[in-house]
């Protein structure tokens, strides 16, 4: 179970680095990048590199600042997430993979929130044609593969930090649980916690609802407002979105997000406007969407996140070599 209480940030890099607890996390970190890309490319996907610069990025990073880059007296943006890129890319191909640098400077108060850094990494999917409940199968043979990777490859690496192979018997057993938005905040009221309806889940509440949990499990169908103009809207079920999370156990928290995506230029320009985006920002976005992209489906997961969970660690620092804890200046 994580802890609430804040880990002291390490001396220097070189304390950090040359720990027996860094090394051991960065070598799981690398068997869980060797399983995606094993898995993924097991399953016809190709991966791309992403670009870490562009005119514009994803809106829809909560409460998070982005970061202005001088492009040849053009103000470019550092990438938040590769979203734009990855509707894109299906141009080229039908499933693609990448593994994503993402910078968000996130508010001050996240410092201490153990599961926020200013610059991470998502492993993000996207692929063509595909239904929710088809990518979030991708979603969990992924899970499942990476941490089967771990367990089976890197014994000695957990019982290095502490982490019970235990903990992860349900998780390689079956299928993950499956349930709405409003039966998630149905289920938060009734534990006490006053979560709102047409938000996000809060912190908090995710970590109740991850406290009660032994295994990773999908939370649906967000609310319209909730979420950035990417995630499609249920025709069935105006206002809510075909969009999912998956949580991770333990009071571990969010892993991943993602959704069935818009590819209507209307639409878009629509869901941007509602959303206060200005359009004539995402001119070469649109141009594409307008040309014609194809629906798609896709996730991104937080690699940091996930290394946190899968190494048992108290905080998502921990999991990167060169931590960018917001507000903190380093290296
Ligand atoms: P989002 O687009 O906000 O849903 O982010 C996608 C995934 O990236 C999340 O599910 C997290 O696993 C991860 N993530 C988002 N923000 C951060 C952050 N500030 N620090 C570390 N990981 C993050
Ligand atoms: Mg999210």
């Amino acid at each position: 179970m994580t802890s609430e209480t804040a880990l002291a940030l390490p001396a220097s890099p070189r304390e950090h680095l040359s720990s027996p607890v860094t090394r051991s996390v960065l070598r799981i970190q690398h068997r869980m990048l060797t399983a995606t890309r094993e898995f993924l490319s097991g399953q016809g996907f190709t991966e791309l590199l992403p670009p870490i610069i562009g005119p514009v990025t994803d809106p829809g990073a909560r409460g998070a600042k982005q970061v202005d880059v001088d492009y040849y007296g053009h103000r470019y943006k550092l990438m938040t997430s590769a979203i734009l890129y990855k509707q894109a890319s299906l141009t080229a191909f039908d499933k693609i993979f990448c593994i994503a640098p993402n910078v968000r400077l996130e508010p001050l108060e996240t410092a201490n929130t153990s599961r926020h850094l200013a610059e991470f990494h998502q492993i993000d999917v996207e692929v063509a044609n595909a239904s929710r409940e088809s990518i979030m199968s991708v979603a969990e043979g992924l899970v499942a593969a990476v941490v089967r990777g771990v367990v089976d490859h890197l014994p000695a690496e957990l019982e290095l930090l502490g982490r019970d192979a235990g903990a992860f018997a349900d998780l390689l057993a079956g299928s993950f649980e499956r349930r709405t938005h409003a039966t998630a905040v149905a289920d938060l009221h009734s534990l006490g916690h006053d979560q709102s309806p047409d938000a996000e889940i809060d912190w908090a509440g995710e970590a109740l609802l991850s406290r009660k949990s032994s295994k990773p499990f999908f939370v649906t169908d967000y609310p319209k407002g909730s979420r950035g103009f990417y995630d499609r809207e249920n025709e069935q079920l105006p206002g809510f979105l075909r969009n999912f999370d998956l949580i991770a156990p333990e009071g571990y928290g969010e892993l991943c997000s993602g959704s069935e995506r818009e590819n209507g230029y209307a639409t878009i320009v629509a869901r941007m406007r509602e959303t206060g985006e200005n359009p004539a920002k995402y001119g070469w976005y649109l141009r594409m969407v307008r040309d014609g992209i194809p629906p798609s489906a896709g996730f991104g997961i937080g690699l940091e996140r996930f290394t946190r969970y899968v190494a048992g660690l108290d905080s998502v620092w921990q999991a990167s070599a060169y931590p960018k804890v917001p507000g903190v200046v380093l290296p």
